[in-house]
């Protein structure tokens, strides 16, 4: 389908793509890999009157990693991470989701910033950032300020982002070493969107006991979801059978998805109670 009529930008600075996202009295949308955005115009369910293309901003490409943790610039794509041999230390849980997206090819050209600002519910990387309590970072006419992840997603896809802001990087917290983790999707075949996903990871005591447990559902809800609930269940305990079982239970009880062209309310809340009990297994081995 042809795509709507529209002007096109490509600043080569921050303020440029600021100044320029500002000039529409909210028409106009940054561009990164287009892989969200180009469908969306193609059904007609974006009409912006300007594209602000931010390819040549190169200072968001990079990948940080330090002792604060890993900070991955809003334009790094889905095949930087892949690529990047020291996240699998750093950040295994991120690596791990990233898996899960899409074809090669879109994984060549969609980006960090582009999956948080578009917000699907059923998008891996907004899960992650809300699993993993991150910040984003981002830039408009007012100036910096950094969102939690808990505070930027509002609903399917709906952000807290205002329309002059540009997402700058997104901030996950340091990985210590020992760390339990687990990610486990389910989709109706490889590189689709999630039918439901889990994302935990835990820290175990000297005895082998939960502490700090982080418990994310993807596809469940209008936006991810944190599971306190489930955390409550495996904090202070040993992730053993017992406890899996009833993490498994918490979890189909405290979602409540609604019924879609996909699947039953019923079958998706079964199925996240599923994922988060592999999820479980897989940290726990
Ligand atoms: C067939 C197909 C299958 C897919 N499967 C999956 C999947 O399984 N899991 C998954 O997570 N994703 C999937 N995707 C989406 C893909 O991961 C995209 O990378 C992601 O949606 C972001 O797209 P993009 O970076 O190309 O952003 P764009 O499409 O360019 O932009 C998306 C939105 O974000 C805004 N935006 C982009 N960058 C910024 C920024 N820095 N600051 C502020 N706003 C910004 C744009 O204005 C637009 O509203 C799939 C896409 C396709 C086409």
């Amino acid at each position: 389908m042809k795509l709507p009529p529209f002007d096109y930008a490509c600043p080569t600075t921050l303020p440029e793509a600021i100044a320029l996202l500002g000039s529409r009295d909210g028409d106009a949308k940054a561009l990164a890999g287009g892989q969200s955005l180009m469908p969306m115009l193609a059904f007609r369910l974006a009409h912006p009157t300007l594209l602000v293309d931010l390819r040549k901003l190169a200072d968001l490409r990079g990948i940080r990693i330090s002792a604060r943790g890993v900070a991955l610039g809003a334009m790094v794509r889905w095949r930087d991470i892949e690529d990047d041999a020291q996240l699998e230390r750093a950040h295994p849980l991120l690596k791990a989701a990233v898996a899960h997206i899409a074809h090669y090819q879109i994984r060549n050209r969609g980006t960090v910033g582009g999956s948080l600002a578009h917000a699907d519910p059923a998008a891996e990387m907004p899960g992650i950032a809300i699993t993993c309590e991150a910040e984003i970072a981002v830039v408009g006419k007012s100036g910096p300020r950094v969102i939690p992840a808990a505070d930027f997603f509002q609903g399917a896809l709906t952000t807290a982002l205002a329309p002059d802001e540009i997402i700058v990087e997104v901030r996950l917290p340091p990985w210590p070493a020992g760390r339990r983790w687990g990610f486990q999707e389910f989709a109706r075949r490889r590189g689709d969107f999630a039918m439901a996903a889990a994302a935990v990871f835990y820290d175990p005591d000297e005895s082998g006991k939960a502490r700090n447990a982080h418990v994310g559902a993807i596809g469940v809800a209008d936006r991810p979801l944190r599971l306190p609930a489930v955390e409550e269940v495996l904090n202070g305990r040993p992730i053993d059978e017992a406890t899996i079982a009833q993490a498994e239970a918490a979890a189909s009880a405290c979602v409540d998805p609604q019924d879609d062209i996909h699947a039953s309310a019923a079958y998706r809340r079964a199925l996240i109670g599923t994922m988060v009990e592999r999820a479980l297994k897989r940290a726990a081995a």
